[in-house]
């Protein structure tokens, strides 16, 4: 069974999340450490825990979710992985981060590539990748059907939804991914969002003031 803790990071709150399995072996999903105080967090929580990280692997890839991406790679010489639909986005980032008023000079390299309904690659087993395009081109979420939760970056959040006025966003889209890929979960299934507390598929369909199932 595989387990997730989540750390939240910088200046715009972003969480990030770890995938821990049985054999102590981890995934680091949306790295959004911004600064040395933040990494050591992260870092002093693996050694104390004595997980060995496989991985870096991103729902989307807007500046919030990617500021640690460099740090883990130096530290652990891990790969990191997007959806294809997200290279345009990163390629982006250090216009964005001029934009914010963020240092961020180097942008990571990818080394793999996550595609929707496979395997993903130097990733955990038992877990189900889906396209759900409209915060971001490339946006993914990653679904684990025995352990009854999904990852779902910025997607769907407590009682909101992701913007979707940055480069690449569609509103439309959005809802469309909503429906057709976060709702179609049993409503019992944990949301873990790339933003604010957690909360369930069967809550926001409820409730949701933007899209109900
Ligand atoms: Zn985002």
């Amino acid at each position: 069974m595989l387990q997730v803790e989540c750390f939240t990071f910088n200046a715009f709150q972003e969480n990030t999340y770890l995938i821990i399995d049985d054999k102590k072996e981890c995934w680091v999903v949306d790295p959004g450490m911004y600064d040395n105080a933040e990494v050591s967090m992260l870092t002093n929580y693996l050694e104390n825990h004595r997980l060995l990280p496989k991985a870096i692997i991103n729902t989307h890839t807007h500046l919030d979710h990617i500021f640690g991406v460099n740090a883990l790679k130096n530290l652990y010489n891990i790969p990191f992985g997007i959806h294809t639909g997200d290279v345009p986005v990163l390629n982006g980032a250090a216009g964005a981060a001029m934009l914010f008023g963020f240092n961020f000079p180097n942008i990571p390299t990818v080394d793999f590539y996550i595609q929707e309904h496979q395997p993903i690659p130097n990733g955990p087993e038992g877990i189900e990748t889906r396209l759900a395009p409209g915060h971001s081109p490339g946006s993914i979420i990653f679904y684990h059907q025995e352990g009854k939760w999904v990852i779902g970056g910025d997607v769907l959040f407590y009682g909101s939804i992701g913007r979707t006025d940055l480069p690449g966003g569609n509103h439309n889209t959005l809802l469309k991914s909503i429906a057709t890929e976060l709702y179609t979960l049993p409503e019992d299934t944990v949301v873990y969002s790339g933003h604010g507390v957690v909360t369930t598929i069967g809550h926001e369909k409820q409730y949701n003031p933007f899209v109900r199932g």
